[in-house]
């Protein structure tokens, strides 16, 4: 996890498209499609690259699922701590008028800083600015081991990034 200056991966590398910080449902994402996993997931169990299925991502807002397992980092916290602050502040750092992206990423981070949280879900709050979980044409950039896990406990809201081009 960087600090401070955002460091930006393959979702903002390219240079045209504009990526802005968008609060979203959760239910609405796109599937996560984790399987077939990646080579650095090979350490993940079974059940934490399986796909949400949309009916399990309704049930699972009807009947959410708080703090965390053992299993892995993305599931090892309440992604609704996280996901709740970060939608928070970021509305308010947004009503400032601030369209600067990373500006805006830094703005919510320090507002962060001055809210106590246990050190996962700050890492994980943290998480959702400094290296976003970001979507273009309804794929994933990156993020989907967050998005699947925040599916899985029923969260109705957090912060992405989507990608736009510029006409
Ligand atoms: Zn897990």
């Amino acid at each position: 996890m960087t600090h401070g200056r955002f460091q930006r991966k393959a979702c903002a590398s390219m240079i045209g498209p504009t990526n802005v910080f968008r609060v979203v449902s959760v239910a609405s994402l796109p599937r996560t499609s984790l399987l077939p996993r990646r080579a650095e997931d090979e350490h993940l169990p079974d059940a934490c690259v399986r796909t949400i299925s949309p009916w399990r991502r309704r049930y699972r807002q009807a009947v959410p699922l708080r703090g965390g397992r053992d299993c892995c980092w993305y599931h090892g916290g309440d992604w609704h701590v996280a996901s709740s602050l970060a939608v928070r502040l970021l509305r308010e750092a947004a009503r400032g008028g601030e369209a600067d992206q990373d500006e805006l990423g830094y703005q919510v981070v320090t507002a962060g800083r001055t809210v106590d949280l246990p050190g996962w879900e700050r890492k994980a709050f943290e998480s959702l600015l400094n290296d976003p979980i970001c979507l273009e044409d309804g794929e994933y950039i990156n993020g989907r081991h967050r998005a699947s896990a925040m599916m899985a406990a029923g969260v109705r809201a957090t912060v992405v990034q989507v990608v736009l081009w510029e006409e």
